[in-house]
C-alpha cells in the first residue's frame, strides 16, 4: 500500500535534535564494558540522583496501576513552598522541554514569529517550527546573548522571544539586572521565556528573582540528577499558566517523576554537593585547558565549552578511549566540544584523553 500523507513544509523541514552519544551503543561498537565508558555528553549529574528522591520512588512502586495526579497537586505544593510562588503560577512538564514546548503550542500560531539568540538551545527553533512560525535567529555579542539585538529584532507578528540563562551550549550568563531591563522594553504582547536549566547551579547572588509578564523554565535533569524520569517546571502568571495547564497533555508527568521531583526539590544538601562538586570541577576543567593553551568560553553551567580546532576529529579520537564528549557543530560552533562536569577523576581522566588527542 503507498503512502500519500505529506506532512507539512514546516514538519518536514525540521532537523530531529541529535541527543549525546549513549554510554550503550559506545561501549557496543567499542567492544567494551558500559562501566569502561565515561559520558560527559548530556550535562548529566555525575553525582548521580538525589538519594530523597530514589528514597521517594522506591516508596511509590506499588502505586503504578493508578494514573497519576494530572494536576500535580503534591508537587506544585512544594513547589510553592520552596519558591514562594502559587499554585496557579505552576505549570509541570514532562522535563523542562515539555515546558518551552507548552509555551509555543498555547501562544504561537502560524502567523507568528518568535526570536531566539544564535547558539542559543536547539529546542527553541524546533518548537517554533513545529507550529509553522517563524524563527528568527539573532546574531550573539561574542558568545553572549546580545539583548539589544533582541529588542531589535522583534517584529509586530513576534508573539515570543526565548532566552536560556545560562545558555546550553555556550555556558554564558546574562546578570538578572540585564534582564530585567530588557523585560521591561519588551512589547506587552510579547511572552519572554526565560529557560533556567542551569540555574541552580549559580552562586545565589546570581539566581533570579521569579517576576510576571515571563515563563521562567526549570528541570529536575540537571543539579537534582533526574533527567531519566522527564520532569520540570514552569513560573507564570496564573493567566499564561493556565494556558499553557490547556494545551499540555492530562497526565504529561508520570507517577515516579512526580514523587521524586517532590522529594529532590526539598533535598537542599544534594543541591549544595551537586553545586560544589561542579564549581570545584569548573576550575579543574578550565586550569587543564590553560594548561593545553585552549581558548574556552566562561561557563556558569554544568559544562564547559572549548575551542579544540578540528573538533570532529577530536570528538572521535575521544570516543575512540571511551570518552563521550559533545560535538556542537549544530550549535554553529563546528571548532568547539562541550564538555560535562564530571567527578574529579572523570575530568582528570578526560583532560588526559584530550591532551593525547590533541597530540594526534
Ligand atoms: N533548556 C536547556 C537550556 C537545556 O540545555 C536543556 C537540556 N539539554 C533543557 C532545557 C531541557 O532539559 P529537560 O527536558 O531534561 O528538562
Amino acid at each position: 500500500m503507498s503512502q500519500k500523507v505529506v506532512a507539512p513544509a514546516n514538519v518536514r523541514s525540521i532537523a530531529p535534535y541529535v541527543p549525546g552519544k549513549p554510554i550503550a551503543e559506545t561501549a557496543r561498537e567499542l567492544g567494551l564494558e558500559e562501566s569502561a565508558i565515561l559520558k560527559m555528553a548530556s550535562n548529566e549529574n555525575p553525582l548521580g540522583s538525589s538519594p530523597k528522591a530514589v528514597a521517594a520512588i522506591r516508596g511509590a512502586l506499588d502505586q503504578l496501576a493508578y494514573y497519576p495526579d494530572g494536576a500535580g497537586y503534591e508537587l506544585k505544593m512544594v513547589l510553592s513552598r520552596v519558591f514562594g510562588v502559587k499554585p496557579e503560577n505552576l505549570v509541570l512538564g514532562n522535563g523542562s522541554n515539555d515546558v518551552l514546548e507548552l509555551t509555543a503550542r498555547g501562544f504561537l500560531t502560524r502567523d507568528d514569529s518568535a526570536i531566539y539568540s544564535r547558539h542559543g538551545f536547539m529546542v527553541y527553533p524546533l518548537a517554533i517550527q513545529a507550529i509553522g512560525a517563524t524563527a528568527i535567529e539573532v546574531p550573539t555579542r561574542g558568545y553572549d546573548t546580545d539583548l539589544g539585538a533582541v529588542l531589535s529584532a522583534i517584529r509586530p507578528d513576534t508573539r515570543m522571544v526565548f532566552i536560556a540563562n545560562p545558555n546550553n551550549p555556550t555556558g554564558t550568563f546574562t546578570p538578572w539586572e540585564e534582564l530585567r531591563a530588557f523585560i521591561a522594553r519588551v512589547p506587552s504582547n510579547v511572552l519572554v521565556v526565560v529557560d533556567e536549566a542551569y540555574g541552580e547551579y549559580l552562586p545565589p547572588e546570581l539566581v533570579s528573582p521569579a517576576v510576571s509578564c515571563v515563563v521562567l523554565s526549570r528541570t529536575l535533569s540537571k543539579a537534582y540528577g533526574l533527567a531519566g524520569l522527564r520532569v520540570g517546571y514552569g513560573v507564570a502568571s496564573p493567566e499564561v499558566a493556565d494556558v499553557m495547564n490547556r494545551v499540555r497533555q492530562p497526565f504529561n508527568v508520570n507517577h515516579l517523576a512526580l514523587v521524586a521531583a517532590q522529594a529532590a526539590i526539598e533535598d537542599h544538601d544534594f543541591i549544595e554537593r551537586s553545586r560544589a562538586n561542579n564549581a570545584a570541577g569548573l576550575v579543574q576543567i578550565e586550569a587543564g585547558f590553560k594548561r593545553l593553551g585552549l581558548e574556552f568560553i566562561p561557563s556558569r553551567a554544568n559544562f564547559i565549552t572549548v575551542r579544540v580546532g578540528d573538533a570532529a576529529g577530536v570528538y572521535q579520537k575521544l570516543l575512540a578511549k571511551g570518552v563521550i564528549v559533545r560535538p556542537i557543530a549544530g550549535y554553529g560552533m563546528p571548532e568547539h566540544l562541550r564538555i560535562t562536569v564530571g567527578l574529579p577523576e572523570h575530568n582528570a581522566r578526560f583532560l588526559a584523553a584530550l591532551e593525547q588527542a590533541l597530540k594526534g
